[in-house]
């Protein structure tokens, strides 16, 4: 199963893509991860995107579709994969179908501003293996620690309030029109965002069927 999955920065889509993962043995790809190990290891190309990922701005069609292609062709995602933060704008949308035509579905998580600042606000990462974490909705076990490495949590640069109204007007502008194209082709499964995390995945479950 070939997916993708839509949705603003805090709308949820990380924490649904690695439940969609497990549940249909498929491999995660969200090219925020792609980009920011690139940046972690200070590559030549990390350093070159840093700032840019600093300010919630978005790096160039082509590094992220270079990175994008390389992902896709290692052997976890022989029976399919979620892409999470692919494709983020028409042109990106374009260029996929160029490489892999259609996918089997788009999930579009639709969530308020209002809502998404607020719980941007207590939303932590670990900067070693990516899980993201709430302080209410979604704790870690011990306070500040990853449950699955063990590192030391932080608060992404990017999910400080400035860069998240900058992300929000980015995805206005830039990545909601795929939205748009997704249904005109017919793919897209529409969910509402503000509801747990189990009744949400269970209302995509139901959708792919
Ligand atoms: P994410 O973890 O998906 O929110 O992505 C974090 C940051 O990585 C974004 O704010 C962008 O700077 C960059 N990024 C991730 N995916 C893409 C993409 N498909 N195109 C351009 N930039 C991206």
């Amino acid at each position: 199963m070939r997916l993708i999955i839509i949705g603003c920065p805090g709308a949820g889509k990380g924490t649904q893509a690695k439940r969609l993962k497990e549940i249909y043995d498929i491999a995660h790809i969200s090219t925020g991860d792609l980009l920011r190990e690139q940046v972690a290891l200070k590559t030549e190309l990390g350093n070159q995107i840093a700032d840019i990922m600093k300010s919630g701005g978005l790096v160039t069609d082509e590094i992220v579709g270079k990175l994008l292609m390389m992902r896709i062709e290692k052997p976890d995602c022989a029976n399919g994969y979620i892409l999470d933060g692919y494709p983020r704008n028409v042109e990106q949308a374009e260029y996929l179908y160029s490489i892999i035509g259609d996918v089997d579905k788009v999930v579009y998580i639709n969530v308020e501003d209002s809502i998404i600042i607020d719980r941007m606000a207590g939303r932590l990462a670990c900067p070693k293996c990516g899980q993201t974490y709430h302080i209410k909705n979604s704790p870690s076990k011990v306070e500040g620690v990853c449950d699955d490495c063990g590192s030391a949590l932080i608060q992404r640069e990017d999910d400080k309030e400035e860069t998240v109204k900058n992300r929000l007007e980015v995805f206005r502008k830039s990545t909601f029109p795929i939205v748009e194209y997704y249904k005109n082709k017919g793919l897209l499964l529409e969910i509402n965002g503000d509801n747990p995390i189990d009744k949400i995945t269970s209302v995509i479950t139901e959708g792919l069927k």
